[in-house]
């Protein structure tokens, strides 16, 4: 059930609306607007019914901190007033209200017009998730990738906290593409995604195809030994997933991982980090594939078997 916010210092105005919404939202509310925005920062809601005349902070200002709030300034906001003035309305929706009705209300219109801004955040919300999401495999997709690692890294600067990454590659993949064909390849793909990806559980962990047969990983908060041993468990997974590659080359389908665990400091470089996981990428696939290479400041470097 979505969940929708009601803020208004008259609790005869939110039980009102309460007893015109309740059976088809989740709904709570706060009776100011400071309880308000810290209540909009909490909680996932799907649309905020906002009434502009409140005491201390009103509607405006709080509208005005909500769009300048990253995870609040795409919920939709409903001005509710009884300032029927035509000015009134025009600073709300150029504050970025997506509706301003006056008081008093019928509870049709309030519901028909609730029912219709959540709609439409439905649809803005499944939109955002289809483009941040592979076709193939249903992973992170590279758009998402990018955002993901760079968020991740300026946290990890910022609370001092040690940052993996870590990029893996499917093994002799194009003997695999030409012994089974292209469909096959597609196939293998996102089974090893679909295995690999089922390991990861912390929400700060971010696993994305990077493309073709690569994919990356981002790990924050992860000592180098327990992202290092993460992946070696991923790599044996997807071994045990006894996909017969090409006989010529190997008996099951494989890959190799070439990781980074190091703390960044204000002035580091990501793109410097990744290209070293890249190095132990070219390092595993040199040492003779099906491995994980991993390099942290305190060890020269890690490997398997
Ligand atoms: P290595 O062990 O060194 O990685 O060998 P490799 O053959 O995997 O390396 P290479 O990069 O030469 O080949 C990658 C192949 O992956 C070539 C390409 O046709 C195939 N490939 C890339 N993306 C896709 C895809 O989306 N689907 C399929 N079926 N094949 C893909
Ligand atoms: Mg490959
Ligand atoms: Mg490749």
């Amino acid at each position: 059930m979505d969940r929708i916010l009601v803020i208004d210092d008259s609790p005869v105005q939110t039980e009102f609306l309460c007893s015109i919404l309740q059976n088809d939202y989740e709904l709570t509310v706060c009776h100011t607007a400071a309880e308000g925005l810290k209540t909009a920062k909490e909680g996932e809601f799907s649309l905020i019914l906002l009434d502009v005349v409140m005491p201390g902070m009103d509607g405006f200002q709080l509208l005005q901190e909500l769009k300048a709030t990253e995870i609040t300034q795409y919920v939709p906001v409903i001005l509710l007033t009884s300032l029927a003035d035509v000015q009134y309305e025009e600073r709300g929706l150029l504050l970025g209200a997506v509706d301003y009705v006056t008081k008093p209300f019928k509870p049709v219109i309030i519901k028909a017009r609730v029912n219709t801004h959540i709609q439409l955040y439905r649809y803005q919300a499944q939109f955002k998730e289809q483009a941040m999401v592979d076709g193939l495999t249903g992973v992170a997709n590279r758009r998402r990738y990018e955002e993901g690692s760079r968020a991740r890294w300026r946290e990890a600067i910022r609370f001092d906290l040690p940052f993996s990454v870590c990029i893996f590659d499917i093994d002799k993949f194009k003997a695999y593409n030409d012994t089974f064909g292209h469909p096959a390849g597609d196939q293998a793909i996102a089974a090893v995604a679909k295995t690999v990806a089922s390991h990861f559980k912390r929400s700060t962990d971010l696993f994305a195809r990077y493309g073709g047969e690569e994919f990356v990983a981002v790990f924050m908060g992860s000592v180098a030994e327990t992202a290092y041993e993460f992946m070696k468990t991923a790599r044996q997974a997807v071994e045990d997933l006894h996909i017969p590659q090409n006989p010529q080359v190997g008996r099951w389908l494989t890959i190799s991982a070439g990781g980074v665990t190091m703390l960044p400091k204000e002035g580091d470089n990501y793109d410097a980090c990744l290209k070293l996981a890249d190095t132990m990428l070219y390092d595993a696939k040199r040492y003779g594939r099906n491995m994980v290479v991993w390099s942290s400041p305190a060890v020269e470097q890690w490997r398997e078997r």
